[in-house]
């Protein structure tokens, strides 16, 4: 009997390495390029809106002893806050004020989410510099890492 491609497709097979793939084996090596992948897969904090990239979980920082805070703004909304030492995804908007901080020795400017421009929080600058984000306006997930 004669085979078809044992010959023809010889570069194949020796990439392969091993005989031809019985119909789960496929479904076995994209489990193990999946399993492969798990290392690089990191935990990135994105816009609830838009799913626009902001910052990094690793880049979670505790100000004043916490992560998280709650804070009121002037006319007495509640704000859950959690702070970042940065977020590249957030731009700045307005002048920096020092009116009504809510960090001792900081001032703050608003950041507002670079992909759909919707208002995620406070960059703080001063004594230290971070980002606050609102918290249910952002949400953690995993990314591969580009
Ligand atoms: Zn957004």
């Amino acid at each position: 009997m004669w085979i078809a491609g044992s010959e023809t497709v010889g570069g194949h097979q020796a990439l392969r390495q091993g005989p031809a793939p019985r119909p789960d084996s496929d479904a076995e090596l994209a489990s193990r390029e999946r399993e492969a992948l798990k290392p690089q897969l990191r935990a990135v904090i994105v816009c609830r809106g838009c799913g626009w990239l902001l910052t990094d979980r690793s880049a979670a920082i505790e100000v004043d002893g916490h992560h998280q805070h709650t804070r009121f703004n002037r006319a007495g909304f509640a704000y859950r806050i959690v702070c970042f030492r940065d977020a590249s995804g957030c731009r700045g908007l307005g002048a920096q004020s020092r009116d009504f901080s809510w960090f001792a020795g900081h001032h703050w400017q608003i950041a507002l989410c670079r992909g759909c421009d919707a208002h995620l929080g406070w960059f703080f600058g001063g004594r230290s510099s971070f980002v606050a984000l609102i918290e249910d306006r952002i949400m953690e997930c995993e990314s591969s890492a580009s």
